[in-house]
């Protein structure tokens, strides 16, 4: 495995835009990544760069400090698995497992080691004398798995949203199982996801990215708690984090003329920035409409079981908000009561720090 680092990496396809803004970064040797974002963000390409597969137009890849960006992807060393199983439907399952290993030439018995081990952690002992032809596309995408996590010595293991044809009850238990992998196997894995609970579940850093850029790169926590881009925020989390255009000075927020406590004062603001507040539904409760409180409509309530979230507005804007339990929702005009701790402030989509 490898630390990667990404130089003042872009790549363009042609046309003048790109698919990928200038970055630097470093991937951490053995570490369990996410790369989340929506459609066209972009995911794709930078896997593909990593991976030898696009070489991009500006910019280095190194693997432990080696300029590796015009290597090909088996001198990289690299393991990748697609959405889709790629493995050989006329070998039974122990010699599509062993294949990559016999390909590198490892001896018989090493093969044989790694293949059980793989196959013990996968579930698919049971399998390995049969011919993969009359599997389910469940279980032969357990095999490219396999074939992807069984080489000891690879610098990194890719996946390019992996679990797609997986059925939706078996995909949270190879969920946890992947990251049960990558702490018995200890290789560097990089996972692209445009699903949050998958990214969540799976890694340890999140790297999220929008329009060719990555915004943030966190522990879920991080991207719970701080979203550096409002993105971020309104990406990570269900319903989504709030955001509203304010005015702010001081330890105050003014929406719609009411005025907000805010824990950290702002005296810093970039002039002529688009200024905004951010707060997860979770920090703003409905209460009886107050003298003190802001107020907003009732649009409906979506009640999750263990959680309700009003979907109220405040003037044009949408906004969510909890319902306590135990507390009857006034039907159509409410109380905000916010938890000044928790809200953010954006200038031009990015969080501003506060001083305390
Ligand atoms: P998805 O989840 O839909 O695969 P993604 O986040 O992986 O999306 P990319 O596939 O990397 O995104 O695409 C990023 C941008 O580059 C998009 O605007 C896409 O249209 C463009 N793009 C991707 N591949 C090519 C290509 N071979 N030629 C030209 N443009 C491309």
């Amino acid at each position: 495995m490898a630390r990667i680092d990404l130089v003042d990496l872009a790549h363009s396809y042609g046309g003048g835009t790109y698919a990928l803004k200038p970055m630097t970064m470093t991937w951490r040797q053995g570490g369990a990544y996410a790369l989340l974002g929506p459609s066209g963000c972009g995911k794709t390409t930078l896997l593909n760069i990593i991976s030898g597969i696009v070489t991009p137009s500006q910019g280095k890849v190194l693997f432990d400090g080696n300029d590796i960006t015009h290597a090909s992807t088996r001198e990289r060393n690299i393991a990748q698995v697609f959405q889709f199983p790629v493995i050989y439907d006329t070998m039974t399952v122990g010699e599509n497992l062993a294949f990559p290993l016999k390909n590198r030439g490892l001896p018989r018995d090493k093969i044989a080691a790694r293949v059980g081990e793989i196959a013990k952690l996968l579930d698919l002992t049971p399998y390995l004398d049969r011919k993969a032809v009359r599997l389910s596309a469940d279980a032969k995408q357990k095999i490219s798995l396999g074939r992807g996590l069984v080489r000891p010595d690879v610098a990194a293991v890719l996946f390019d949203e992996p679990l797609t044809v997986i059925d939706p009850h078996l995909k949270w238990e190879l969920r946890s199982k992947l990251k049960a992998l990558h702490q018995a196997l200890d290789l560097t894995m990089i996972y692209v996801t445009h699903d949050q609970t998958e990214a969540l579940t799976f890694a340890d850093t999140v790297v999220v990215m929008h329009d060719g850029a990555v915004v943030q790169s966190g522990t879920p926590e991080d991207l719970f708690a701080r979203p550096a881009h409002t993105f971020v925020g309104y990406f990570i989390g269900s319903p989504g984090m709030n955001i509203v255009p304010a005015g702010v000075k001081g330890r105050e927020a003014v929406v719609s003329g009411h005025v907000i406590g805010l824990n950290r004062s702002y005296d810093n603001l970039p002039a002529g920035g688009k200024i905004e507040i951010g707060v997860r539904p979770e920090f703003v409760h409905v209460a009886d409409p107050a003298p003190g409180l802001l107020s907003a409509q009732i649009e409906r309530i979506d009640d999750l079981g263990r959680v309700r979230f009003a979907r109220v507005r405040i003037g044009d804007v949408k906004f969510a908000a909890t319902v306590p339990n135990g507390v009857a929702v006034p039907e159509k005009t409410v109380g905000l009561v916010f938890d000044p701790a928790h809200i953010h402030v954006y200038s031009d989509s990015l969080l501003v720090e506060g001083r305390a």
